[in-house]
């Protein structure tokens, strides 16, 4: 049994034991406003694609197209929020902030009611001022990808715009399904995987579903996570790998309907094997299939309820390298973008700019009826999702790679354990040094903040729980 015909025999039922006026208040209250719409933003220039600092041209086609979608929600009191997932490796500061700042200027949405996120595919292209220096492309290719950039910002703000168009009534339900091909990436060897029999974590196996339903029981939209890195294919072809496999599959199931994306706190986990399209599509299928079991489970409406909150916490940078340190960087040969970063670092210095010690970074609540949903920044690590839902119990949903990413997340352990997600990739996203240990601290601390101001609770089976 769907949940609509569910939720008809309740009301059918209610209006003999209540009378008809009380089947009418609760019909109202899970009943929001709804609208989806998305733009095709593969790039038709012959652009970088992004993420691996080893590929040496520009793309040569497109396996399938990427797209930017938007689910626009309005609450039964008229607050309003939009979720806008993207095929894209990750949104820099510069373009998340145009967006929101014109949408504000707009549509009068703030921070809180946007959400940005980025599959992360690393097959997507290169935007402005992403990780410029581990790319060998030439100035050409920059001017492509600055105009590239500036009409995905048009895009996005224009499709935010026609998503709050032709809103219709809806209900929304929301559960976790499951599925298991994340590897942690730290912990196991991915050429020796095929002989290890025990995988070693830690992971988070989630797969957020929220479903949006017309009132006739239709379904008009999916949006689904799950975290871990797109990156089963490192090829010259445009795709939103696994994810973009998984929403093309569910669109084939439902047709008509709106599939979106958003990649969890999935820093440190990656599809293994990987680098097969055979396998992207198997991953895309598998995952495609957790969210049609929660899609076909019978699930209770959220009631019609959106808070949204948005702060920025200041993190800090350890101290900065010496110049003796970035001077031997600068001059080896054998380290490329190492290299380059060693230079921009000194550049800045000889121009007499202090390198920054701290950084703004965003995070953002959503609760949607008796669903949270934390939106945070970054390249974030599994422990996040681990650690919030420890507090806030396993049914909330973690997306990561949202409104600014400006690079790892790692948590103390992994700061503690160093490694790329602990210190190398602070070269890649040029930062100047590493996040100082009290990150995790920081980052918890703020989300506990923010969640009390919105009146996201702590289960009380948690309050005394040393779980
Ligand atoms: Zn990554």
């Amino acid at each position: 049994m769907n949940q609509i015909n569910f939720k008809r025999i309740i009301v059918f039922l209610s209006f003999f034991v209540f009378g008809g006026s009380q089947t009418i208040c609760h019909a109202q209250s899970d009943l929001w406003q709804v609208s989806v719409a998305q733009v095709d933003i593969t790039p038709t220039d012959s652009l970088w694609l992004a993420g691996y600092a080893s590929r040496d041209h520009a793309a040569e086609g497109t396996l399938h197209k990427l797209w930017a979608k938007a689910l626009a929600i309005e609450d039964a009191s008229g607050n309003r929020g939009v979720l806008v997932t993207t095929d894209i490796l990750g949104f820099p500061k510069n373009i998340s902030d145009n967006i929101r700042e014109r949408c504000k200027e707009k549509y009068q949405l703030t921070k809180s009611q946007i959400i940005l996120s980025s599959s992360h595919t690393h097959s997507g292209p290169v935007i402005r001022e992403s990780l410029y220096h581990i790319y060998p492309f030439s100035n050409n290719q920059i001017e492509k990808i600055e105009n590239y950039s500036s009409q995905l910002e048009n895009y996005i703000v224009t499709l935010i715009g026609k998503a709050f168009d032709n809103m219709i009534p809806a209900q929304l339900f929301s559960d976790n399904g499951v599925v298991r091909f994340q590897i942690n990436r730290r912990n196991n060897n991915s050429s020796t995987l095929s002989a290890q029999t025990d995988l070693n974590g830690p992971n988070d196996f989630a797969v957020p579903v929220l479903q949006v339903r017309k009132t006739n029981g239709n379904l008009l939209a999916t949006a689904f996570g799950y975290a871990c890195h797109p990156t089963v294919l490192n090829s010259y072809q445009w795709s939103g790998d696994y994810p973009g496999f998984a929403q093309l599959a569910l669109e084939e199931k439902y047709p008509g309907t709106t599939t979106m994306f958003f990649q969890g706190c999935g820093a440190d986990q990656n599809p293994l094997p990987r680098r097969l399209v055979s396998l992207a599509k198997q991953y895309g299928q598998e995952l495609a299939a957790a969210v049609e079991r929660v899609i076909l489970d019978t699930l209770d409406t959220l009631p019609s309820e959106l808070r949204t909150g948005y702060s920025e916490v200041e993190l800090s940078f350890s101290s900065p390298p010496s110049i003796e340190m970035l001077e031997k960087v600068a001059s080896d040969t054998t380290i490329s973008y190492q290299q380059k970063w060693a230079k921009q670092m000194l550049e800045k210095i000889n121009n007499g700019e202090t390198l920054p010690n701290s950084y703004l970074y965003p995070i953002q609540i959503w609760k949607l009826g008796n669903q949270s949903i934390f939106v945070l920044g970054g390249e974030v690590v599994i422990d996040y999702a681990i650690q919030l839902k420890r507090i806030f119990g396993q049914d909330i949903f973690v997306m990561s790679y949202c409104n600014d990413v400006m690079g790892y997340i790692p948590s103390a352990r992994i700061i503690r354990e160093g490694g790329y997600e602990g210190a190398g990739a602070q070269i890649v996203y040029g930062l100047p040094s590493t996040w100082k240990p009290n990150i995790e601290a920081q980052i918890i601390h703020s989300v506990l903040q923010l969640a009390k101001e919105i009146g996201v609770k702590i289960p009380e089976s948690k309050l005394f729980s040393n779980d």
